[in-house]
Order: structure tokens, then C-alpha cells, then sequence
């Protein structure tokens, strides 16, 4: 999908020696264009990509985003022109597209203090003290309607 939109977007061709990966660390970042002397790369978020298999608008959204910053590389009326020209929006989303978010609030009963988080609540993972105040008294909550999967469940659901 990204080379057939370097070629829709700046002709045949062109840029044929970018590189095209995933990334399973991103969370909400979705996609990423890297370039200095060495590296040519886009980078797509796996989550992302994965929850939106089969989802066009969700992936073309992302790629049409990222393809326009290989000339674009500011936020800024050029590349806004870019993206709106292949019906995407610049800054955000189609309704439909499933995209990461915190899952979890944690906050401090003693000083109010609080905090979203993508974790979960397993024992390694969890806050220990207030970063505020110090205290131990840290309650997670899960945000209603939140959902972020670990790309590994991901990988085991869909085999
Ligand atoms: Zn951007
Ligand atoms: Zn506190």
C-alpha cells in the first residue's frame, strides 16, 4: 500500500529505496518517516495495523499521512494539501479506526495525584509509589470503553 501511494503522490518511480517497516514498541504513535544520511524508512505501528487489517480508510489514513512527509516534513499547509488531496485527514482518524489508547488511570488516594497508563496492573509492571507524594496508596481503574491488546495476544488470536 505505501509504494502504490509513493506512486500516486509523486509519480512512478520515485523513492523506490525507502525502507518500509513495523514497529511493535510504538503505542500511540502510529506511523513514523525517518530519514537522515543513512536511514529511509517509514515505520507503521503493528497494533495499529494489525486491529486494522480490515479496515482500508484506517491503514490509507496512516500511509498517506507518512508517505506525505517524505516531502513534507512539517505539519504544515503543504503537507495538509497533500493528504486532504487523497482524502485523508491530517490530523486524525476515520470514525471507524481502531486506535490504541490508556487503558488504565492509576491515582493516589492520598494526594489526588493521577495518571493514565497503557499497562496493565500485573505486579512488574505496577507503580509502587505515589511519583508525587511518595505514598503507597495507588488504585488502578480500568478506563471503560479502552482497550489495548499486547501485540503478542494479538499474534496468538489471529493463528
Ligand atoms: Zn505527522
Ligand atoms: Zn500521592
Amino acid at each position: 500500500m505505501t509504494r502504490e501511494y509513493i506512486e500516486k503522490m509523486y509519480g512512478k518511480g520515485k523513492y523506490q529505496d525507502l525502507t518500509i517497516k513495523f514497529n511493535n514498541r510504538f503505542r500511540e504513535c502510529l506511523g513514523r518517516f525517518w530519514w537522515d544520511g543513512s536511514v529511509f524508512q517509514i515505520e507503521y505501528n503493528t497494533l495499529y495495523v494489525m486491529s486494522n487489517h480490515d479496515n482500508d480508510a484506517a491503514l490509507k489514513s496512516v500511509v498517506v499521512h507518512e508517505v506525505a512527509h517524505i516531502e513534507y516534513h512539517e505539519h504544515d499547509r503543504d503537507f495538509e494539501r497533500m493528504c486532504r488531496k487523497f482524502g485523508v485527514d491530517p490530523h486524525g482518524h476515520p470514525d471507524m479506526a481502531k486506535v490504541p489508547k490508556k487503558q488504565f488511570v492509576v491515582r493516589c488516594e492520598s494526594c489526588g495525584f493521577s495518571k493514565e497508563r497503557f499497562y496493565d496492573t500485573s505486579p512488574k509492571r505496577r507503580l509502587k509509589r505515589c511519583p508525587n507524594c511518595n505514598s503507597h496508596e495507588i488504585r488502578y481503574r480500568k478506563i471503560p470503553g479502552s482497550w489495548y491488546y499486547h501485540v503478542g495476544d494479538l499474534y496468538k488470536r489471529s493463528s
